[in-house]
């Protein structure tokens, strides 16, 4: 008997329920024909523990999410409680989550599946295939740094500060991230900064040169400025494979690159903290979109998001590199079959809703289980 994989779900609030119940269907079916084994805990995260709990996130849950080898989260947050207090809103207990589990590494994949290209603001071949891996800085830089504030001059005017501050371990520890899941795609790497301007931007340059030199020959390595890299992924977005960057930068250009795909339905993500002894690293997955409070409850939310970061659970977290193949592999063929729900509904597909996307994922995978047997 394999042993388990230790995994917490939180739902959360509005669609979240909803998405979180398809995963777990997925799961269901690699236990069943993969011979996986799952021990799933289920808690309550943002409005939905502070309707039972008075607080977004209860000691107990984070001891659970420290414990568990893996966390699922859904979204947070919703009008019911935008009233309440800072300390108390939803969203504070998704950002307990990821500071105390220390989550430096963001992974944002862009994804534009072959079917959805159409949907793309940008020409159909410009993006037909893109396959992207952005790695933001998570912890670090100016949103962080100190000294930071507000102050009043002597002349009556004020200023504002904010620090843009990064060390080699900050840097290594995520250019090392990025080479890793490089070595996993196709070995190329973009590092983007601002070193023209900015001394935290020419050490990033240096550093992650400097990690590469030393440790990552295999890489193709090179260097971008920001502002380029904003042209570049409009002009000519299937140039890259992997971008590592900071924080801010990674702020903006990874919703750029999410633009390139269509859907805020359709996008996954990941966010990875240190390894402990056993080789274990705290990790966190969950759908980019938010709660969708205008569409919860009704069968309309799109569960591809949340069950392709289980994908990125499978293979980032367990490198279960065939499953997570087999359920990207799974939503492709759904979406080629014209299957959409609501969000992505295009002239001549059929709609369904969220649990009869799910039944359709299953379906494909139940056709990908005797071909990829055959391959033995
Ligand atoms: P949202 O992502 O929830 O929704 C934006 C739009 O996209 C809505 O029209 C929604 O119906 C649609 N949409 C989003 N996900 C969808 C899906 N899976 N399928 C189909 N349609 C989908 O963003 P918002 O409306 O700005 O925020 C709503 C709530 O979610 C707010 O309380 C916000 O604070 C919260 N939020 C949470 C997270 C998170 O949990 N990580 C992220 C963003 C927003």
């Amino acid at each position: 008997m394999p042993k388990a994989m230790n995994l917490l779900f939180l739902p959360g609030d509005g669609i979240g329920p909803e998405v979180m119940a398809e995963v777990r269907r997925v799961a269901d079916w690699l236990a069943a024909n993969r011979g996986l084994s799952f021990a799933i805990t289920h808690g309550l995260v943002g409005g939905a523990s502070y309707d039972a709990h008075g607080t977004p996130l209860t000691d107990d849950t984070m001891a659970q999410a420290m414990d568990a080898d893996a966390v699922l989260l859904g979204a947070v947050g919703g009008p019911k409680w935008d009233s309440l207090d800072f300390s108390l809103k939803p969203e504070r207990g998704l950002l307990r989550l990821r500071k105390d589990m220390d989550l430096f590494a963001n992974l944002r994949p862009a994804v534009v599946f072959e079917a959805l290209a159409e949907a793309s603001t940008l020409k159909t071949d410009l993006v037909a295939g893109l396959d992207i891996m952005i790695v933001r800085e998570l912890t670090g830089g100016v949103y962080f740094g100190e000294p930071r504030g507000i102050e009043s001059l002597p002349d009556g005017s004020r200023r504002g500060v904010n620090t843009q501050v990064y060390t080699t371990a900050e840097i290594h520890r995520v250019a090392r991230v990025a080479f890793d899941i490089a070595r996993r795609r196709g070995n190329r790497v973009v590092s983007v900064e601002k070193s023209n301007v900015m001394e935290s931007g020419l050490l990033w340059r240096q550093e992650v040169q400097a990690l590469r030199d030393s440790e990552y020959t295999d890489i193709d390595l090179s260097h971008m400025y920001a502002d380029n890299c904003a042209m570049q992924l409009v002009r000519n977005p299937k140039q890259f494979d992997v971008i590592v960057t900071d924080n801010l930068f990674g702020d903006m250009l990874s919703d750029e690159a999410a633009m390139l795909t269509g859907s805020l339905g359709m996008l996954p993500s990941a966010s990875l903290g240190k390894g402990d002894a056993n080789g274990r690293r705290r990790a966190l997955y969950e759908p980019v979109h938010g709660s969708a409070p205008d569409i919860a409850g009704q069968g309309l939310a799109n569960p591809l998001a949340t069950i392709l970061s289980f994908a990125m659970l499978l293979r980032y977290s367990f490198a279960l590199g065939v499953e997570a193949d087999w359920i990207e592999q799974a939503a492709a063929r759904v979406l080629a079959k014209n299957l959409r729900t609501a969000d992505i509904l295009q002239p001549g597909a059929t709609q369904v809703s969220t649990s009869g996307m799910g039944d359709a994922v299953l379906l494909e995978l139940d056709a990908l289980r005797p071909r990829a047997a055959k391959q033995g």
